[in-house]
This record gives structure tokens, C-alpha cells and sequence, in this order.
């Protein structure tokens, strides 16, 4: 499917779905950048650059449908000179925004390379969290990929879900450690199909809520 049909289906989907997404406020984080590239596959794909990616087509997935994104980063950069305080700018910005939302797109590792698929991770403290990672991974398995067995993940570690005073996902879209996700995940129109499985999670959560 080809990036403008995408953006139609967009657009199309949320006047269908009463424009769930409509109005709300979100904030798309890619994880890392600069000076931490995240996970680094076999062939040297890092995955700061594929956080970036696969944000930036969510972006404008949501903006298609009406919501106020913002970005934690639009760029290959740090948002701290520590890890802490990279966190931190993260963490905060959900509220700087009054943003309804925060999804934080991440890759995994793992050290058997035969474990492969997107998954999508909650605060076990917040409901709303769990209703929304839910929902993404619904459409994960449904639309993405019907081999994906893997069920919504609940955490009380994750620094980014604890300090995130919103409703917040991180979705572990496939593992750099699995050869056959890491040639799907550098792949521009899987970027896309992924972006799209999370945005119809999204407008599901609120079309439950309306
Ligand atoms: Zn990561």
C-alpha cells in the first residue's frame, strides 16, 4: 500500500470511526537518538533510526485523522546528555502538552534470534494503558501480522510507563535480533503497515471510550 492510499485510508477510517482521534492530543516518541543508537542488529542497523521512521509515518497517520501530534524528537538527536535526563524530557513532555496520549516506538532484543514480532507494553498501574496496548496489539496480530501471538504486556519497571503522568504504550514494533524482522523493519512500506496497525489501535481506544 502506497503512502498517499494510507493517508486516504486515514482520513476515510476516522470519518467512519466518528473521528476518534479527532482533536486528541499526542505525543510520538522515537526512542534514542544521537548518541544512543538503541539496539544495534547484526548488520549494523541501529534502532534509533527505525524509532524515527516508523514515528514520523504515525505522525502523519494521526495528523490525517484529525489529531495534535508532537514529536519527542524529529531528528537523529539526544534529548539529554545522560540516559536519565534523556528519560526525563521524555517523560515530561506528555504534560507539558496536556497531551491525551504517549507512545514511545521502540525495537527489541532478545538473545535467541528465533524470537520475532511487535508487542506492545503497559504500566500495570493504569488501566487506560492497558486498554490501549490492548487495542494496538489487536491490530497488530489482525492487520499486520497474523503469525503474532503475542498478547499486551503489563510492566511495573519500564522508567518510561512509571514516570509518564498519561496514558502510555511503548510498542516493541520486532526484534533487531530476529534476521527476518530486522528485513521487515528497515523496509519502508512494512514502516508504514506497522505505523498503520498502531494508528487503528489508537482510534479503536477512543471509539471504545466514546
Ligand atoms: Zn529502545
Amino acid at each position: 500500500m502506497g503512502k498517499f492510499k494510507l493517508i486516504a485510508l486515514a482520513a476515510a477510517f476516522s470519518a467512519l470511526m466518528a473521528l476518534s482521534v479527532n482533536q486528541k492530543i499526542i505525543v510520538v516518541d522515537a526512542g534514542h537518538g544521537g548518541w544512543d543508537p538503541g539496539k544495534i542488529s547484526r548488520d549494523n542497523h541501529e534502532e534509533a533510526a527505525i524509532n524515527l521512521e516508523i514515528a514520523e509515518q504515525l505522525q502523519v497517520l494521526l495528523e490525517a485523522g484529525g489529531a495534535i501530534v508532537f514529536r519527542t524528537r524529529i531528528d537523529d538527536v539526544a534529548l539529554g546528555d545522560t540516559k536519565r535526563t534523556d528519560l526525563r524530557a521524555r517523560t515530561a513532555m506528555p504534560a507539558e502538552m496536556q497531551a491525551d496520549l504517549f507512545i514511545s516506538i521502540h525495537q527489541n532484543a532478545f538473545p535467541q534470534a528465533n524470537v520475532k514480532g511487535a508487542q506492545a507494553f503497559y504500566n500495570e498501574g493504569s488501566q487506560d494503558s492497558r486498554r490501549l496496548a490492548e487495542a494496538i496489539q489487536t491490530r497488530i496480530c489482525s492487520s499486520l501480522d497474523p503469525e503474532n501471538r503475542k498478547k499486551a504486556k503489563g510492566d511495573k519497571a519500564y522508567f518510561l510507563l512509571k514516570e509518564t503522568a498519561t496514558t502510555a504504550v511503548i510498542v516493541e514494533c520486532g526484534f533487531l535480533t530476529n534476521d527476518e524482522d530486522v528485513a521487515r523493519l528497515v523496509n519502508e512500506e512494512y514502516q508504514r503497515k506497522i505505523a498503520w496497525a498502531i494508528y487503528l489501535g489508537i482510534a479503536d481506544y477512543f471509539a471504545q471510550g466514546l
